[in-house]
C-alpha cells in the first residue's frame, strides 16, 4: 500500500507543482553537485567530481550500512551504468533495457527493451555495456550499441524519438551515457579498434534532430590534417569518443577525450595523429572546438585520451585556478587550465612507467624513452602501462575537502612489437604483436592521488584489479566496488576499510550517494563483464556469478 502510495504521490507532485517535479530543466543539471535529492548527470554533476556533500553517513556510523532493496537487471553481460535519481524515481540502463525503479522500495515501474540484430554486435571490442542515461525536461536519453540515440518519456518508457547516428557496419558502436549541455544532447563513438573514424554529435533534445558533427580526425586540408601522412589513413583513423564529456556551464565549455588513432601500430602514421588521444574543449552549441590538448601524440598503444575530465578550482601559488584533471591510460595525471588548456602539472601516477620519463611542462609533450624509441623502430619492448593502461575507463572521485583524487589504478606492461596490419572492414585493426602479458602482483591499486604531484597519500592494493567507479563524500568516505563482488568503504583520509558488503556478483558500476526525506542512501549496481572479465583471462574470476542487481543501502535505525 505504502508503495502504491509512493509512487502515485510522486507523480501526482509532479503535476500539482506544474511539471518541476518531473521536468529537470538546464538550472537542475547546473545545479545537479549541489543538490543531494538527486543524480541528474553523469559524474554526480557537470564537473563529474563524484563528490556528495551528504555526511549523514559518515566513517563514524558506516559500519551500520544495510541493504534496503535490490533490483535484477536481469542482464549477464556486465552492469557499467551510473543510475540517475529524479523525483523519487530511480534510471538504470543497461545495453538491452532502460528500468525505472521506486527508488524508495525497489520496485520496477517501468521498462525499455532494445533488441539487437546479432549481426550489429559483431564489432563491440571490450564489453556489451551501456554507462548510463541523461535526463532533461521529461525526457530521458540513452545510446544503442546499434548506433542510435533515443529519448524515452520519464513517466512511461515510451519512445519519444529514435535518431541513427551512423552505420554500425563501419565499426561504431554506442555504449556512451550522453550528456546534456546548455540544452544539446551530446554523444560520441566507440569503434577505434576497428578502423573508425572519430566523432562527436550533438542532437535537438526535443527532436532528436542532429544539430552538428564533429570530427574527431580531419580531412585532408582541415586543421591538424598536416599531422597525418599524406594518404587515406586519416578515412580510419581513430579518435573514438565512447566516455561522457563533463562541463562548466560558466564558460560554455564541454572537456571530451579522444581515443588512440587507428591502427594501434603507430609506425604506419608517422605524425602527431590530430586530434586523437586527446582533450577538445567544444561549444555544445555548435560543437566547435575552443581549444585542444594532446595527450599522447602519435599514440603507441592505445593508450586513448577517453578517460573521465574531474572539473575543480585548485589553489595553486596563491591562486585559484579552474582545472580539469585526466588520469590518463598512458599513466600521466594532467592538470590542465581547463579556460585555455594550458599544462600546469602532469606526474605519474602510476607505480612503473616505462614508455616516457615525463612530461615536458612547456611543451606539453611526452619525454619518450629509449624503450618506446625502440618500439617506434620495430622492436620487442617491455612498455608500461599496457593496453589496459595506468586507469581505464572506472571513474575516478575528487574530494574537494581533502583535495585528493580517488582513482582505481591499474599496474600491467606488455611485451609488444609492432607488426604488419591492413585495414579490413569490420576486422579488429591493432597491428601489433603481444609476445607476454605483464602484471605487478596487485594489478590493480586504489590510489588517493595528489592531483599535483601524482603522488598517493594512501593506497590499498588489489591483487584483481577494480574497474568500480568511484564516490567521495563530506562525510569522510570513499566507496568503490570489486570485480569479487565486495562493496566497501574507506576513511578518505587514512584509506582504512571502515564497511564492507558482499554483492551477489562482480562490481563494474559507478556507486552514487542521495538523499530523501532526511535520509542518505548509497546505490551501486554489481554484474560481472566489461573488458577485464572478458579479455583479462584472470581465473580468479571464474566463480563470480554473472547477472546483474542495482543494490541501494541505508543506515540501519
Ligand atoms: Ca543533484
Ligand atoms: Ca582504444
Amino acid at each position: 500500500m505504502i508503495r502504491a502510495f509512493f509512487v502515485a504521490g510522486a507523480f501526482a507532485a509532479g503535476l500539482l507543482g506544474g511539471v518541476s517535479a518531473l521536468a529537470q530543466s538546464s538550472a537542475d543539471l547546473i545545479n545537479d553537485h549541489r543538490t543531494p535529492g538527486d543524480v541528474l548527470t553523469y559524474g554526480m554533476g557537470y564537473n563529474q567530481q563524484r563528490y556528495s556533500p551528504l555526511a549523514h553517513i559518515n566513517r563514524g556510523n558506516v559500519k551500520r550500512l544495510v541493504p534496503v532493496w535490490t533490483f535484477a537487471t536481469g542482464n549477464a553481460l556486465g552492469d557499467e551504468s551510473q543510475p540517475l535519481l529524479h523525483g523519487g524515481v530511480m534510471y538504470f540502463t543497461t545495453s538491452r533495457s532502460t528500468f525505472a525503479i521506486d527508488a524508495a522500495t525497489g520496485k520496477g515501474l517501468w521498462r525499455h527493451d532494445i533488441e539487437y540484430d546479432p549481426d550489429t554486435l559483431r564489432t563491440i571490442c571490450c564489453g556489451q555495456v551501456n554507462r548510463g542515461a541523461a535526463i532533461l525536461d521529461g525526457k530521458l536519453f540513452r545510446t544503442t550499441l546499434d548506433m542510435h540515440v533515443i529519448a524515452l518519456d520519464v513517466k512511461t518508457g515510451k519512445e519519444v524519438w529514435k535518431t541513427q547516428s551512423d552505420d554500425y557496419k563501419l565499426g561504431y558502436s554506442m555504449t556512451v551515457a550522453p550528456l546534456v549541455a546548455n540544452g544539446v544532447v551530446i554523444a560520441g563513438v566507440a569503434g577505434a579498434e576497428f578502423g573508425v573514424r572519430g566523432y562527436l554529435e550533438g542532437y535537438d533534445p526535443e527532436s532528436g534532430k542532429k544539430l552538428w558533427r564533429l570530427w574527431t580526425v580531419p580531412a585532408p586540408g582541415e586543421p591538424g590534417s598536416d599531422t597525418w601522412p599524406k594518404n587515406d589513413a586519416w578515412k580510419v583513423g581513430g579518435g573514438s569518443t565512447w566516455l561522457t564529456g563533463s562541463y562548466d556551464p560558466e564558460l560554455d565549455l564541454v572537456y571530451w577525450g579522444t581515443g588512440n588513432p587507428g591502427p594501434w601500430n603507430p609506425t604506419v602514421r608517422a605524425g602527431d595523429n590530430l586530434y586523437t588521444s586527446s582533450v577538445l574543449a567544444i561549444r555544445p552549441k555548435t560543437g566547435q572546438v575552443a581549444w585542444h590538448y594532446q595527450f599522447t601524440p602519435n599514440d603507441p598503444i592505445d593508450f586513448d585520451g577517453n578517460n573521465e575530465m574531474i572539473l575543480a578550482d585548485l589553489k595553486q601559488g596563491g591562486q585559484t585556478r579552474r582545472v580539469l584533471m585526466h588520469a590518463d591510460r598512458n599513466g600521466f595525471l594532467y592538470v590542465i587550465d581547463r579556460t585555455n588548456g594550458r599544462l600546469l602539472a602532469a606526474n605519474a601516477f602510476v607505480d612503473k612507467m616505462t614508455w616516457a620519463s615525463g612530461v615536458d611542462l612547456k611543451t606539453g609533450r611526452p619525454i619518450l624513452s629509449q624503450t618506446t624509441k625502440d618500439y617506434l623502430a620495430g622492436n620487442e619492448v617491455e612498455l608500461w602501462p599496457a593496453v589496459s593502461g595506468g586507469k581505464n575507463w572506472q571513474p575516478a572521485a575528487y574530494n574537494p575537502e581533502t583535495g585528493l583524487l580517488y582513482a582505481n589504478t591499474l599496474e600491467g606492461g606488455w611485451l609488444v612489437a609492432p607488426a604488419p596490419i591492413e585495414h579490413k572492414p569490420r576486422a579488429i585493426f591493432f597491428g601489433v604483436k603481444v609476445a607476454k602479458r605483464l602484471w605487478s602482483d596487485d594489478r590493480g591499486i586504489l590510489k588517493a592521488i595528489d592531483p599535483m604531484t601524482g603522488k598517493a597519500k594512501w593506497r590499498v592494493p588489489r591483487a584483481v584489479p577494480s574497474y568500480s567507479g568511484v564516490l567521495t563524500t563530506a562525510g569522510k568516505l570513499v566507496f568503490s566496488g570489486a570485480m569479487t563482488g565486495e562493496f566497501t568503504a574507506y576513511d578518505a583520509e587514512t584509506g582504512a576499510k571502515l564497511w564492507e558488503f558482499q554483492t551477489q556478483s562482480g562490481i563494474i558500476g559507478q556507486p552514487v550517494t542521495w538523499e530523501r526525506d532526511g535520509k542518505q542512501y548509497v546505490t551501486v549496481a554489481s554484474g560481472i563483464g566489461g573488458v577485464y572479465h572478458i579479455h583479462g583471462g584472470d581465473a580468479r574470476l571464474r566463480n563470480v556469478p554473472t547477472g546483474g542487481a542495482v543494490w541501494t543501502f541505508a543506515l540501519f535505525d
